[in-house]
């Protein structure tokens, strides 16, 4: 499970300073979720072949007044998500009362906390460090200058370490590859590698995650799924009844229900909703390779979808929509929610959209469809030659405009990554192609390639 990290402390020490160093990696993902959170901001950063959810609290204001009950509810609650929390204090404004407060909250609540001292550029940690034990912390103080990256990444680094052991050997190979210029050969070389991770990608057995609001279907659809007669759950050493992940084999093929805690446990409808949850959302995102996002025919769109697919597209992951609940609506009824997911969704239009009945289990077979081609996009492959030959055919159906005189040019395109797949375009005068030129890219190569399901990135890179 990818760890999740909250930062706690008074407003002002720094948190936002090291939330965004946390979060800016290659594939930060930072989303606020306006009405949901007040103050809370989440992203995702990797460090070393770990991935990690860092929370950004918002802040115990602590003042004479007391804890705002609100903050601190919300605060509470990310705390509570939370594997480790990191509660931040300022070196420069050396101790204070509500630091102290804040401490006490911790230690009550009886969370993995660890003291960071930031803002101590400049200062010889003799003068403040002693002043910070009295908060009754067990490790040594994380001393840091968030603004300046000083102790950032070897604490992180640490840390995650020993939250997760030695990094996976499946987390590594999605280090990204390094894409400066590259000679032919290392082109080449690189090709070869993308096709061999493609061919052994295509052979796994696909994650899913089952992401939506509460109430929406998600545990009837999951229930649904491993209950089918053509399912095989497999029973695995060490799983339980409460069994994050559930393998199981459909039609033949290999697949896992990643993130279902509490989604399958839930058979029972009179149970109460399960409480929204944007980092259990987040991880099942994070660690499955399709998302199945559902949406509540009966309610149609609301905010909130709309956030956790911007969530899903930020991700880059292969998502599938299934707008549940289509038993027994009349036609009209329909016909205005196909039209008002068409309007809304086209941010997302390469998803395939499916409408089901979780409950009757009608749609279901069709959505597994979508969910083995999505996955089948976003890990393909495709050589420079065919990548290249293919954009001089687009480039010569319509060419980029000139830029002072000059016309820009794209030479040849080789594949940069996988899911989602990546396609480096290499040119002249590249950082002036407009907007609409590289939309008409994207989709030429998306309807060519057939790539469905899965975001599609272009990266230009200039010769001059
Ligand atoms: P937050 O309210 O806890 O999120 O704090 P911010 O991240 O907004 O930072 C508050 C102020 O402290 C800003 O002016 C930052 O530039 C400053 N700050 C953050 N980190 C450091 C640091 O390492 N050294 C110094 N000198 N200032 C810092
Ligand atoms: P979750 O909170 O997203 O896991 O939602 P549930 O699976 O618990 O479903 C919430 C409610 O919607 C329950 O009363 C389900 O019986 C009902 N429900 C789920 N799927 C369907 C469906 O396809 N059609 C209808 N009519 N009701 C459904």
């Amino acid at each position: 499970m990818i760890p999740v990290i909250a930062l706690v402390g008074r407003p002002n020490v720094g948190k936002s300073t090291l939330f965004n160093r946390l979060t800016r990696t290659r594939d930060a993902l930072v989303a606020d979720f306006p009405g949901l959170t007040r103050d809370r901001q989440y992203g995702e950063g990797k460090v070393g072949g770990f991935p990690y959810i860092v929370i950004d609290t918002g802040g115990i204001s602590g003042d004479e007044e007391g804890i705002d009950a609100e903050m601190a509810r919300q605060s509470l609650r990310a705390i509570d998500e939370a594997d480790l929390v990191l509660f931040i204090v300022d070196a420069r404004a050396g101790l204070t009362a509500a630091d102290e407060m804040i401490a006490q909250y911790l230690r009550v609540n009886n969370k993995p906390a660890q003291l960071v001292v930031n803002k101590t550029d400049g200062l010889d940690a003799l003068s403040f460090s002693a002043e910070f034990y009295a908060l009754g912390f067990a490790q040594e103080p994380w001393m840091i200058a968030a603004a300046h990256n000083r102790g950032v990444t070897s604490m992180i680094t640490r840390l995650l370490t020993d939250l997760c052991g030695e990094p996976e050997e499946a987390a590594l190979e999605e280090e990204p590859i390094e894409q400066g210029p590259l000679t032919e050969e290392q082109i080449l070389a690189q090709d070869e590698q993308l096709e061999t991770q493609s061919e052994k990608q295509l052979d796994r057995q696909i994650k899913i995650g089952v992401i939506g609001r509460p109430n929406v279907g998600k545990s009837t659809l999951v229930n649904r799924i491993l209950g089918e007669e053509r399912v095989i759950v497999y029973d695995q050493p060490g799983t339980t009844r409460d069994a994050i992940s559930i393998p199981f084999e459909r039609n033949g093929k290999p697949f896992m229900l990643v993130d279902t805690a509490g989604i399958r446990r839930r058979k029972n409808v009179t149970e109460t909703a399960e409480k929204f949850s944007i980092v259990k959302t987040l991880q099942a995102i994070k660690e499955c390779h399709v998302a199945i996002m559902v949406i509540d025919a009966r309610t149609g769109l609301v905010e909130q979808d709309l956030h956790l697919l911007n969530f899903v597209l930020e991700s880059g992951r292969a998502v599938v929509l299934a707008v549940n609940k289509w038993d027994h609506l009349d036609q009209e009824v329909r016909h205005s929610i196909k039209e008002d997911v068409n309007d809304r969704l086209g941010f997302i239009d390469y998803a395939a959209t499916h409408y089901i009945s979780a409950l009757h289990g009608t749609g279901v077979g069709e959505l597994f469809r979508s969910v083995e081609k999505a996955y089948r996009s976003s890990y393909s492959h495709w050589s420079t030659n065919r990548l290249t030959t293919l954009l001089q055919d687009v480039v010569a159906e319509h060419q980029p405009p000139m830029i002072n005189g000059r016309r820009i040019k794209l030479r040849y395109a080789h594949q940069g990554g996988m899911n989602p797949p990546i396609i480096v375009v290499h040119g002249n005068q590249t950082q002036a192609l407009p907007e609409s030129y590289k939309r008409y890219l994207m989709n030429s190569f998306r309807k060519i390639l057939k790539v469905t399901g899965t975001p599609l990135r272009f990266e230009f890179k200039s010769g001059d």
